[in-house]
């Protein structure tokens, strides 16, 4: 199938192999779209330049705490069709202590890397978006109800579904749609720094209706439906991948 051909997918958050932005790139390359990465840092470069080599994408620097990285690689795209926001950031130290305990500028931080960059690239993204376009962030459960272990990041998951809603009510009428996808737990870079991620996993697996985990290529099928023209008329939705665990109590 070849939902996505001569569309144009800015991808944010591939760090190696195991990062659900790959998983992402690799099905709306196959879908035939024309796939741009960015990495965070020379040291993730090593690991991220074969992959791109592999789908025959573009790559790009693009630290998103720094707004001139930002513009820099924005001038350099001409249009878009589909922006993915794959990144999130709390240093390890705040992520292992309780929410009341973290420290405002871990906070600021966490918020800035994870939410306030989901904003500023839909900003950039809208203004080269001259047909319309869709715009996608990952989220977590945790969002919804108690994660134990998830802390910092549940108020952060929260204010970033909720910056989907609103992004999506501003952007509708430039054709812009803007959704989450709220995944199931997965073993990848950022995860190891949450201390209960063999847990979750083990709960999707003995718990979710399909008892069985999710993969990247789960979350990457969705990503190309919704970045594609059978999802026109779907905008500010979070949608779960996690075999169903969120309907359990
Ligand atoms: P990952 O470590 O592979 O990806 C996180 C990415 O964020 C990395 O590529 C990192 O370079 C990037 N990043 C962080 N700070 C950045 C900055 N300042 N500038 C540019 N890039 C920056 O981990 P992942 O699990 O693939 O995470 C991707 C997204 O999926 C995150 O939003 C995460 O919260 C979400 N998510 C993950 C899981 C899971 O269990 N792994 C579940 C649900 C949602």
């Amino acid at each position: 199938m070849n939902e996505l051909a001569g569309k144009k997918a800015l991808i944010l958050g591939v760090a190696n192999e195991r990062s659900i932005a790959w998983g992402i790139a690799r099905e709306l390359s196959q879908a035939g779209a024309h796939v741009i990465l960015s990495y965070q840092n020379e040291n993730l470069l090593k690991r991220v330049a074969p992959l791109a080599q592999e789908i025959g994408a573009e790559l790009f620097l693009c630290d998103v705490l720094n707004s001139e990285n930002l513009k820099a690689l924005f001038a350099q795209l001409g249009e878009l069709d589909i922006l993915v926001h794959s990144i999130a950031y709390a240093n390890t130290q705040s992520l292992s202590r309780p929410l009341h305990e973290v420290l405002r500028a871990d906070f600021n931080l966490a918020f800035e890397s994870s939410v306030f960059s989901l904003i500023e690239l839909s900003h950039e993204a809208a203004l080269l978006m001259k047909k319309g376009g869709s715009i996608l962030t990952l989220s977590y459960i945790g969002a919804d109800r108690v994660v134990p272990g998830y802390g910092l990041m549940g108020p952060v998951k929260a204010a970033l579904e909720c910056s989907v809603r609103y992004l999506a009510h501003e952007l509708g009428p430039l054709g812009i749609r803007v959704n989450a996808i709220s995944a199931g737990p997965l073993r990848t870079l950022s995860s190891a720094a949450f201390g209960q991620i063999k847990q979750a996993i083990k709960e999707v697996e003995t718990h979710a209706p399909l008892r069985q985990n999710i993969s990247t290529k789960d979350i990457g099928n969705l990503a190309v439906f919704l970045s594609s023209d059978k999802a026109t008329m779907i905008s500010g939705e979070t949608i779960f991948v996690d075999s169903g665990l969120h309907i359990m109590s």
